[in-house]
């Protein structure tokens, strides 16, 4: 059966955020982004806001409790729209967060049930992200790539008109601070989610066309990859 509440996993400029949107436009599930929430926050100049900015714009993790409240509030409104499910993007990225969601959805009864790890190299991530440009307005929030998926204007966003910039956090120097964070803190869930028997992979390195491809057949399908006890699938 069919996955309708996914993580999706995976170092920063994975294409994680592009993926869960394509995929929650298809499948009617909700996309949840900590780090559009976030970036939100610190537009809206909120006191979550403004406890994130500054570890957003060194690339480092904002703290675990933080991004736990962001979320579960997140999901709570998702619930109560009656969502048929989730994929949550950039969450969660430790393992206390793992665990707080773990708690905080079996109290639910809604587990997780498929974990989409979008692997992919150090080398294909600094590339994408050095060529990606945001819209400047975080409402709108749309992504564009220099090479793959340029603006029809230069530096216009498409949607709403206003500039693309290069986010902060997607400068060369933290780019390298977020994968060292992503390797430290996060990769350690990659084993954490194997032994749930929750862990699916797919290749990050292709076009964002053919891991979408390989995304939707993944979540068609349901269930991991791994049995998690010993590989026997
Ligand atoms: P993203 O758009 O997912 O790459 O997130 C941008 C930034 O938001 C990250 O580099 C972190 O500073 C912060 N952030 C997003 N999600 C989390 C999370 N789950 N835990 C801690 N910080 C986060």
């Amino acid at each position: 059966m069919a996955a309708t509440r996914v993580i999706m996993l995976g170092p920063p400029g994975a294409g994680k955020g592009t993926q869960a949107q394509r995929l929650c436009k298809e499948a009617g599930l909700a996309h949840m982004s900590t780090g559009d929430m976030l970036r939100a926050a610190v537009a809206a100049g909120t006191p979550v806001g403004l406890k994130a900015k500054s570890y957003m714009d060194g690339g480092k993790l904002v703290p675990d409790e933080v991004v736990i409240g962001v979320l579960v509030e997140a999901i709570d409104k998702a619930l109560k729209n009656n969502a048929k499910g989730f994929v949550l993007d950039g969450f969660p990225r430790t393992l206390p967060q793992a665990e707080a969601l773990k708690t905080n959805l079996a109290q639910r009864n809604l587990p997780i049930e498929q974990v989409i790890l979008v692997n992919t190299p150090d080398k294909v991530v600094q590339d994408r992200l050095a060529a990606r440009r945001s819209c400047s307005d975080p409402k709108c929030g749309a992504v564009y790539n220099l090479t793959s998926k340029p603006p029809k204007k230069a530096d216009t966003c498409d949607i709403c008109g206003k500039p693309i910039v290069l986010r902060n956090d997607d400068k060369p120097e933290t780019v390298l601070v977020r994968q060292q964070t992503y390797w430290r803190d996060t990769a350690p869930l990659i084993q954490y989610y194997k032994q749930a028997g929750l862990l699916v992979e797919v290749d990050g390195s292709g076009s964002m066309d053919d891991i979408a491809v390989a995304i939707k057949a993944t979540v068609a399908k349901g269930g991991s990859s791994s049995c998690g006890c010993c590989g026997c699938r």
